[in-house]
């Protein structure tokens, strides 16, 4: 199980494409998602419970030197490594619109620490997948 922290341990978050979370993850699809992917043909894995991106050699099939359909990519790549929560403390608080959302990281993505203010990634991020 992965020990996800609260946001505010960050100031700064850019991805660095290492690639971990494309082959740590198994990729869950939702109804969007597999939509956009269909034009990519045969792509899809469907598990008891759910649909998603294939994998070959351990890592999803879009994974070369870096994600070849990033503009594409399914909802919750645009999301990693931000977990959005109901509930959570002081840390994880974020005021988005009107509304509190508790956010909380995976602390073994390479890209916290650099890059943007976390602040200004994760109201992007809930701006593109609320
Ligand atoms: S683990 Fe983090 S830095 Fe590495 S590819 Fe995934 S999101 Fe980007
Ligand atoms: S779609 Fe792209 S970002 Fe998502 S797991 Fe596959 S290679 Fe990684």
């Amino acid at each position: 199980m992965i020990e996800l922290v609260p946001f505010r341990r960050y100031e700064r978050w850019r991805c660095t494409h290492c690639g971990f979370c494309c082959e740590e993850y198994d990729v869950s699809l939702g109804y969007e998602d597999e939509k956009r992917l269909r034009r990519f043909g045969n792509v899809f894995r469907y598990g008891k419970i759910g649909v998603y991106l294939r994998k070959k050699n351990g890592r999803c099939i879009f994974r070369k030197d870096k994600c070849r359909i990033y503009r594409f990519r399914p909802i919750a790549c645009r999301k990693y490594p931000f977990y959005f929560r109901e509930e959570g403390g002081e840390d994880s608080k974020f005021e988005f619109m009107g509304r509190t959302v508790h956010v909380f990281v995976d602390p073994r993505c390479s890209g916290l620490g650099d890059g943007e203010r976390i602040e200004e990634v994760i109201s992007r991020i809930l701006k593109q997948v609320r």
